[in-house]
């Protein structure tokens, strides 16, 4: 590039390289290129939008990868509108959009604009949550979402938590306090390693990897997570809970914590948890419920209940689950404040322990040092829309759910596995003549990947006792009953052609 060219001011709109990369920080200076950027990257969400009409483009990594890899990112475009037009074309073109109603796949939500809204003010100002010298009333606004959360759970005057990246990070904070308070209730006994060693999580076998995760993070022996079996509505039985109490008491084990899940991220059940507080009650044991799917039920009219989860000793809730909100918003909640000292730690130059009691600092609550004002986004859509608003979005996808299992419960080419709490729904194609259990799960995964590819609708694919199902998570108010009703005739469509002509319908990955 010429000395003149980089020397070229960018007038609004032109793609010359601005000389001076002061223009280029948020500041008082600037306000006129900040609004015209940010309002360029806005005009190309909406022409995203309004273009595309199927929730993928089906787009292979094969295709998509070298786009991105020819990039030189030692050799800037320097204008906004070429960068934007190069983003279109490595990754807002074939975007995945949660917000069509024919995505049906993840435990991804359509986004409320107020949380929109609040990621725009939040990311410029640029609020740092760990003390109260970068973020104000960030810190307050924090503290009073995390209130709000612990009232409609009913965790009681002395509860508190913070906000974390998502439902892994909340779990793994959780059990990390459920391991130090094991610890601290294991004072007389022998050196910590031997009680790691000895330390168990009891849950179902249909909770979510994270806990297995969080077991290996937290340096428990491989055989620290015990699976409890479940009923056929895929929720924990508390009788096969007794049983692996017992088992630990009889062995020398140390159960240190019991995980239920509200809302299992495959079928959405909710584990029985009153009979499994009664348990850890009688047996010291803490309580943690993995509520990341299951906290929309906080403000739903309709939902299944939520009962017994007041007797949690921690907490954990996605509100980019079941809220509405954009990632990364969730929280871990505990009964007692006081637990949350186990990830307090004190910094000289951040928050000194001389001043601990008077200055409100969240690090001290964190697992995270630096952390991003994820809170401001439920704050502006509660205050904006209010819980009633969100609680109706969250009922209509737990009503189309149920309308959704009364439809395939009734079709002969379908197979589904239990009728849905919340609003995942799993089941799977069977042909109506008899066909080995493999080729009828290839059928399944040839018909995923084959609505993919078209791109008309996503639909996830999962394993229930050894066989390939698949899953729909509706999270999207707008899905209709006849969006539905479609993607089952093109799977039904896809598996057939596939079960006729093998080699001929599969051109495909079967991509899991
Ligand atoms: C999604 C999910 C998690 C993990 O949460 P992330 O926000 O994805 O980290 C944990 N538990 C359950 C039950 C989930 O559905």
């Amino acid at each position: 590039m010429s000395f003149l060219a980089s020397q070229a001011e960018e007038p609004s709109g032109s793609s010359a390289r601005p000389a001076d990369p002061q223009t280029q920080l948020l500041d008082e200076r600037n306000t006129a290129h900040y609004r015209d950027s940010v309002l360029r990257g806005v005009e190309r969400v909406v022409a995203e939008l309004t273009g595309r009409d199927r929730p993928t483009t089906g787009v292979a990594p094969e295709r998509l990868e070298p786009e991105v890899r020819r990039i030189d990112l030692d050799d800037p475009l320097g204008s906004t509108d070429e960068a934007l037009e190069e983003l279109e074309r490595v990754y807002l073109r074939d975007a995945v959009h949660f917000h069509h109603p024919r995505y049906l796949a993840h435990l991804n939500c359509p986004v409320v604009i107020p949380a929109l809204l609040a990621e725009a003010i939040g990311s410029a100002i640029n609020s740092s949550l760990d003390t109260w010298d970068q973020s104000a009333g960030g810190t307050f606004i924090e503290r009073q979402l995390i209130d709000w959360t612990a009232g409609r759970l009913g965790l009681g005057d002395r509860a508190d938590g913070i906000f974390t990246s998502g439902g892994t990070q909340s779990n793994l904070q959780a059990l990390l306090i459920a391991r130090e308070q094991a610890l601290a209730g294991q004072a007389t006994s022998p050196e910590t390693g031997w009680q790691l060693s000895r330390m168990r999580i009891l849950t179902a076998t249909d909770s979510h990897f994270s806990i297995v995760k969080a077991a290996k993070l937290l340096g428990l022996g491989s055989e620290a997570v015990v699976p409890v079996a479940c009923d056929e509505r895929r929720r924990m039985i508390p009788s096969e809970l007794d049983r692996e109490l017992e088992r630990c008491r009889r062995e020398g084990l140390i159960p240190m914590a019991v995980v239920a899940t509200a809302g299992t991220t495959d079928f959405g059940s909710i584990d029985p948890l009153p009979e499994i507080a009664e348990r850890c009650a009688a047996a010291g044991v803490w309580m943690h419920v993995d509520a990341a799917y299951g906290c929309g039920l906080l403000v739903s009219e309709r939902g299944p209940s939520l009962s017994g989860i007041e007797h949690a000793d921690s907490v954990v809730v996605d509100y980019h689950k079941s809220f509405f909100q954009p990632v990364s918003s969730s929280a871990v909640l505990v009964r007692d404040r006081a637990t949350l000292r186990h990830v307090t730690y004190h910094a000289d130059y951040l928050n000194p322990e001389h001043h601990a009691d008077s200055v409100p600092n969240q690090v001290d609550k964190s697992i995270q040092t630096t952390r991003r004002f994820d809170a401001l986004k439920l704050w502006l859509t509660l205050r904006i829309m209010g819980p009633e608003q969100l609680g109706r979005l969250f009922d209509g996808v737990l009503d189309l759910a149920q309308q959704a299992w009364g439809m395939l419960s009734v079709d002969p080419r379908f197979e589904v596995v239990t009728r849905p709490e919340l609003s995942a729904l799993v089941f799977r194609y069977v042909p109506s003549e008899q066909v080995s259990p493999e080729l009828c799960d290839r059928a399944n995964m040839h018909a995923r990947q084959a609505l993919y590819s078209s791109g008309v609708a996503a639909v996830a694919e999962t394993v229930v006792d050894g066989r390939t199902h698949l899953k729909f998570t509706l999270l999207n108010p707008r899905t209709t009953l006849s969006d539905i009703a479609e993607v089952n005739e093109l799977i039904a469509e896809h598996a057939e052609r596939y079960l006729k002509e093998p080699d001929e319908a599969a051109p495909h990955r079967h991509a899991g």
